[in-house]
This record gives C-alpha cells, sequence and structure tokens, in this order.
C-alpha cells in the first residue's frame, strides 16, 4: 500500500498544516515516508544506571541513580548557580544549574531518591554535571528505562515545541498505522544469507529499539539496503555501457613501439605495465572503456596517460586531457609536450584565457584531424570544440568534476564514444572510490619509481625555530633548496598574506646571505612565473610561498619542505604539498612546524604524516576524520544517497552489498526473476519518484 506512506505529513495526527509547513522547511519532511527516514542520530542510554566511581573522563551521557544531599545557591551575578550533592554510595559528584535556578531549587527535594541523567564533566579532582535531567526514582522507572532516540532537529522546531517527545510520537502514529503496509525491499534469500532483519522490523527498531542487540540489527539492516541500492545503480550503469556503448577499436601500437624503443626516458615501473595493460585491453575490445586511474603523488601516471594516447593517435584518433584548474592544465600540458615534441604530435593547450586568434587556429587544427592532443580546462567542453574524432578522453579529477560534465566529454564524438581514462591526482579510499566510481572499472598504480627514497617527515614546534633554521642552513650548503609553504584560506586571506610576509621578512633575516624567492596568489602572473624559474634554475634557494605549489612545480633538486601552521591543513593537502618533494636522488625532508596548542584531529593529522608516505593510508584516515562527504564535496549528488550507512565505517558490509548486487545481476540482469520482484518494484518506485532506491515508496 504505497498511498499511506506517501500520504502528506499535514495529515498525521498530532501536525496539521501549520506544523508540517514547518517539518517541510526545517526537515524537508513531506510525507509519512520522510519522517520515518528521519532517523535518530543517537540514542540516551537509559537501560544501564552507572556507578558514580566507574565515571572516567570523556564519558558520553550516562543514568545515575541516588540521593540529593543538600543543595546550595552559590555566586552572584551572572556567576550565580545552583548547586545540588548528588551521592550513590560509591561516591558524590555536583548537579549543577546556571539557569532555570528558580524552576530547580523549588523541584529539586533533599534526602530524596532520584534518576539523573547527563554529562560529566571533570573539575579538578570532581566530576559535576550541568543542567542534568533529573526524575524521582520510582518503581515505575525500571520499566520505562530504554533506548531513547534523538533526532536531528533544529531550534526553530524545537521552539515551537516540536521536540524528541513528539517526533518520537508521530513516529509511533505512523508506524501504528502504516506496519502492516511496509513493504520488504530486499530478496528473502539475501535476507537470510546476510542474517538481516525484516524491513518491518528494522523500521520499528529503529525508532522505538528495545535493547542494542536490536538496535544494532535495525541499523546492519537499514545500511546494507542503501549500500546495495547504491551499488544496484552503479553496477546496471556499468552493464549497460559494456552491452550498449560501443568504442572505436585501437590495435595498432606502432607509436608505442617507436617510443618504447627511442624515447622511453626510464624503465616502466611493473605497475606502470600492468595499467597499461589493462586500459589497452579495454581500449581493443570495440566496447567503451570508463576506467578509474589512481596513482599517489609521484606514480608517474602522466607517462602512463601518454602511452595510452599513442594507441588511440596510432589508429588516427585525437586525445583530449581536462583538468579542473588552468594551473593543472598548464602543469599537464608541460607534462606532455616533452613527450609528444619526440614523436612528433602536435599539441595545444585550451583555457579560458587562450587568446582568440589562437583559439581559431586550434578549433580549426581539431576539425581538420591535424591537432592530436588538446589539453584544457572546462573549456573543452564548449560547443566550438570539435574534433575529427575524439577517440580517447583524460579526465584529470583532483576536484571532481560532475557526471554531466564527464558526459558533455564523450558526446564529443557523435558517431562512436571517446574511451573514458579518469584520473585522480589523490588516492581516495577504497570504499569511496567503489561508490562515488563503482560504474567505473579501476586500476591502481600501486608502486613509486625505483630509487625513490622515502621522504623524512618530522613534526617540530615553533619554538624549535632555531634548530630547524640551522638544518635548512646545512641543505643548502649540501647543494639543496628548500620550500617554505604558509596557509592561505579565502576566509583569512588578508591575515594570511601578511603572516606569509612576515614569514618572507623573518626568513630574510635569518638567512641574509642566501637569496630567496616569494609567490602567492595575488601576484602577477609574470612576476610568480619569474619567481619560480629563478628558482628552478637553482639562482635562489629557498622559496617562500603559499600554496601555489601544491601544483605545477617540479623542481628536483628542491628536497626540503617546511610546512608552517601544519595544523590548518588537511591531510591530503599536507600529502600533496609534500610530494613536491622526494622527485631527485637525494634524501628528501619535510619539516611540519606547529605551535603547542594542538587539537585531537590536527594531532591525528599530524602523527599520520610523521607515520607514513603511503598516499591510501593517508586516504582513509583522512575519510575517517572528515567524513565522506567534507571529502568529496558530493554530499548533494544522489550518488551518495545514504541516511544511516558511513563510508568511513561501514566498510565490510560495503563490500558484502556489492557482491550481492553484483550476483544478482549476473544471474537476472533485468531482474525478471520472481525473487527478485521486490527489486524491481523499489527500483521501479524510484525512478518515478526519482527518489533513492533505497527509499519506502
Ligand atoms: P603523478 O602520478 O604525480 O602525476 P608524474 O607523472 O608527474 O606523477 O611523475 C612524477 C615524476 O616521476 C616525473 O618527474 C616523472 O618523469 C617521473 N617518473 C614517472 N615514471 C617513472 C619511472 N618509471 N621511473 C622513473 N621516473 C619516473
Ligand atoms: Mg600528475
Amino acid at each position: 500500500m504505497a498511498d499511506f506512506f506517501s500520504t502528506s505529513i499535514e495529515y498525521l495526527k498530532g501536525v496539521g498544516p501549520q506544523r508540517a509547513a514547518l517539518l517541510n522547511k526545517e526537515l524537508s519532511v513531506f510525507t509519512y515516508a520522510d519522517l520515518l527516514q528521519h532517523y535518530p542520530f543517537r540514542y540516551e542510554d537509559r537501560t544501564k544506571f552507572y556507578k558514580i566511581n566507574e565515571i572516567v573522563d570523556e564519558m558520553p551521557y550516562v543514568q545515575l541513580r541516588g540521593i540529593i544531599k543538600s543543595k546550595e545557591l552559590v555566586g552572584t551575578g551572572f556567576k550565580k548557580r545552583l548547586t545540588a550533592h548528588f551521592e550513590d554510595g560509591t561516591g558524590s559528584l555536583e548537579l549543577v544549574w546556571f539557569q532555570g535556578i528558580n524552576w530547580a531549587t523549588e523541584k529539586i527535594k533533599t534526602n530524596t531518591e532520584y534518576v539523573v541523567f547527563g554529562k560529566p564533566a571533570r573539575f579538578g579532582s570532581k566530576f559535576s554535571i550541568a543542567h542534568p535531567e533529573f526524575d524521582v526514582f520510582t518503581e515505575a522507572t525500571t520499566r520505562t528505562q530504554t533506548l531513547r532516540p534523538v533526532y536531528p532537529l533544529t531550534e526553530k522546531l524545537k521552539s515551537k515545541h516540536l521536540d524528541n517527545k513528539v517526533i518520537s510520537r508521530l513516529q509511533q502514529e505512523i508506524l501504528i498505522g502504516g506496519k502492516d503496509s511496509i513493504r520488504e525491499t530486499l530478496p528473502v534469500d539475501l535476507l537470510q544469507t546476510h542474517s538481516l532483519i525484516s524491513k518491518r522490523e528494522a523500521l520499528i527498531n529503529i525508532h522505538f529499539p528495545k535493547n542494542h542487540e536490536s538496535l544494532s540489527k535495525a541499523q546492519q539492516r537499514i545500511k546494507f539496503e542503501e549500500l546495495f541500492y547504491v551499488q544496484l545503480k552503479l553496477i546496471r550503469l556499468k552493464h549497460v555501457r559494456k552491452v550498449s556503448y560501443k568504442g572505436q577499436v585501437f590495435n595498432d601500437s606502432s607509436l608505442l613501439i617507436e617510443f618504447y624503443k627511442n624515447h622511453l626516458p626510464f624503465d616502466l615501473t611493473d605497475a606502470q605495465k600492468r595499467v597499461i595493460k589493462e586500459i589497452y585491453a579495454d581500449m581493443k575490445t570495440g566496447k567503451q572503456m570508463n576506467r578509474l586511474l589512481q596513482g599517489d603523488v609521484g606514480s608517474g601516471k602522466t607517462i602512463v596517460g601518454f602511452i595510452c594516447m599513442l594507441l588511440a593517435i596510432g589508429s588516427d584518433a585525437q586525445c583530449a586531457l581536462m583538468a579542473p584548474t588552468e594551473i593543472l592544465a598548464r602543469q599537464h600540458f608541460t607534462g606532455l609536450q616533452r613527450y609528444a615534441n619526440k614523436m612528433n604530435l602536435s599539441i595545444e593547450i585550451l583555457t579560458g584565457s587562450t587568446k582568440k586568434s589562437e583559439r581559431k587556429i586550434i578549433h580549426e587544427n581539431l576539425l581538420s584531424g591535424e591537432l592530436k592532443i588538446l589539453v584544457g580546462t572546462h573549456a573543452l567542453l564548449e560547443d566550438v570544440v570539435q574534433f575529427k574524432n575524439l577517440g580517447l578522453a583524460v579526465i584529470d579529477e583532483q576536484h571532481r568534476f560532475g557526471v554531466a560534465q564527464r558526459s558533455k566529454l564523450w558526446k564529443k564524438n557523435e558517431a562512436v564514444m571517446p574511451h573514458v581514462l579518469v584520473m585522480t591526482a589523490t588516492p581516495i579510499p577504497r570504499t569511496l572510490a567503489m561508490t562515488l566510481y563503482g560504474d567505473l572499472d579501476i586500476s591502481v598504480i600501486d608502486q613509486l619509481p625505483a630509487g625513490r627514497k622515502p621522504i623524512k617527515t618530522v613534526h617540530r614546534f615553533d619554538s624549535h625555530r632555531l634548530q630547524v633554521n640551522q638544518f635548512l642552513r646545512e641543505q643548502i650548503a649540501l647543494g639543496r633548496q628548500v620550500y617554505v609553504v604558509y596557509p592561505l584560506i579565502e576566509e583569512s586571506e588578508k591575515l594570511d598574506l601578511k603572516h606569509l610576509m612576515d614569514g618572507y621578512e623573518s626568513m630574510a633575516r635569518a638567512f641574509p646571505d642566501i637569496a630567496l624567492s616569494i609567490v602567492h596568489g595575488q601576484m602577477k602572473a609574470a612576476d610568480k612565473e619569474y619567481e619560480m624559474q629563478r628558482f628552478k634554475k637553482g639562482e635562489t634557494k629557498i622559496m617562500v610561498a603559499t600554496t601555489v605549489i601544491e601544483v605545477g612545480v617540479d623542481v628536483p633538486n628542491a628536497s626540503v619542505m617546511v610546512i608552517e601552521n601544519a595544523e590548518r591543513f588537511g591531510l591530503s593537502q599536507l600529502h600533496q604539498l609534500r610530494g613536491r618533494v622526494g622527485r631527485g636522488a637525494e634524501q628528501s625532508f619535510c619539516i611540519l612546524m606547529t605551535n603547542y596548542k594542538l587539537s585531537q584531529d590536527s594531532k591525528v593529522r599530524i602523527n599520520t604524516m610523521v607515520k607514513t608516505n603511503n598516499g591510501f593510508e593517508i586516504a582513509e584516515t583522512d575519510l575517517k576524520l572528515r567524513g565522506p562527504g567534507d571529502l568529496t564535496g558530493t554530499q548533494q549528488s544522489g550518488v551518495l544517497d545514504l541516511l544511516l550507512a558511513d563510508l568511513s565505517k561501514d566498510q565490510i558490509l560495503l563490500q558484502q552489498a556489492r557482491e550481492s548486487a553484483i550476483s544478482i545481476l549476473e544471474s537476472d540482469p533485468n531482474l525478471e526473476k520472481t525473487e527478485n520482484a521486490c527489486i524491481k518494484n523499489q527500483v521501479v518506485a524510484a525512478k518515478r519518484s526519482g527518489l533513492s532506491w533505497s527509499k519506502i515508496s
């Protein structure tokens, strides 16, 4: 009975038009189904009574049972507060009120047994709880003690009395009316294999868990379903493409052989060779390739990209490489040009700042087929950019392009879609890759070129600057060069720029005999370029810069990187920055400078950097710290339509969900079997409503 759950929330008992409007606006809750899927984000544990002597630092909310011995008003003015002395036979603590003092004073009876609930905080050697919930203990108390759901709510809702208790009652109302209409959305077989409870039971228990076990089962079930339907969608997409999208057949490797014979600047790593083989295999099948190429900073993705281009060009097709920013596009252009020149292949760059006259020539040469490789930014997507025969599109996704933009690039060849290779500059944790790029095949370069010495990373406090400077002096005396990087974020741009200038001046004072460069975003492009070149040529020994050097410079002799205010950088950014050193034969160093005051997260970030050079490990930690939304900026993309599942925690569940989706689609690609009818219904319903597939309808 789909109708019941799609009823407007307005008609639920206890809601009405005004509250409905508020629920629409504040929570995007429009129907019964929407509210039912407004899951609690945590639960207050009222199943257990803690003893006071069990309380330790950093505890979440706890429930205690004991006697209030005395109460007392202390302080005056805004320091005025009510304190109550609470004991349970194992110890004692203070209950404190800064607000609602009169009300609490009146309500508290001394020498009476209470149930107290709140978050303990330590003051000196003693714990106290501010603004606890408290009720007189009765025999009935123990019977109503459960896991109480806490819903994500806004202040506005609470001020209109739509609080946890009320939401809970509304959920109960929906469940009473609809619990027999809840359709099962996963096949019985799947439920049994993975020991999952029914959808009905899961929805009841997510809102009204009887105990920890039933809650955890409800969560497992709902998470699995979310992950399953996302994977099903991605795998079907991949499947459809494989079956119905033709690709050009590229199997002429004469250019490749010439390049290998005469121009290969170094031996490829085994990982590079393997990845090239995978890509070549795709490009020969006659099906359109959609592949993700992952590799850590410095793993050598550029040459892999170029070698793949050779296969396409060998069969008379053209290639494009699209990067998200002008700096990145230039960097790719410079990298590819080196190889293209050796092979006498024409290559151009097209960005927003390309002159009109140059554009015209590029457009013409693209149409005639004379121009073989075009590197650029979004400018490539414009309609005027027409290829004679685009055979391979490489996309660098340091910042993610939308799927829509990706598909625009495919349409650059009306006759046969180009093969698509998506490259990522920063490694992505497996779970995230499976979800964000689950419709692509994945290749990984998991090896750095031989002879690289791992970068030594250390953490130093600002107070050790003299020692750090001494170290820099020694390295410069040995002939090395140094980067000193300052954070620059838009919100505090002016202040950051000042720090950079101050930093530059104090470096200049500390190193009066050494030539310094400075580069930052406010400088003219030509001045920046000039300073970069001076540093590259070795005329200056120290480069003081903002994160502009994160991309775009390649100076193998620069083997030391100092990162100032390292606590202000994200993990993957630190890793990208560090990737600027360690490119030559010398031992490289990365020094992370901070002051003594560090948040817990900053400590984890810094320690991770010190501990490992492995980009995948770093990406995993980053995911745990920041969550998938922050990491990708794709919370709203629809791909990550996850309400409960968490890609940083539910890795095993994700793996199981993906495998299940694959095996179901393998045996029943069109979902025609009776046992898969529930999946089919769900897919059809979701298509019709444009909703996430895991949502009930
Ligand atoms: P990234 O994967 O970060 O884009 P690049 O393609 O820029 O890496 O390569 C980093 C550096 O390593 C470049 O200077 C490149 O010439 C060099 N390089 C790439 N592959 C190899 C290899 N197999 N052996 C030695 N050096 C290599
Ligand atoms: Mg690169």
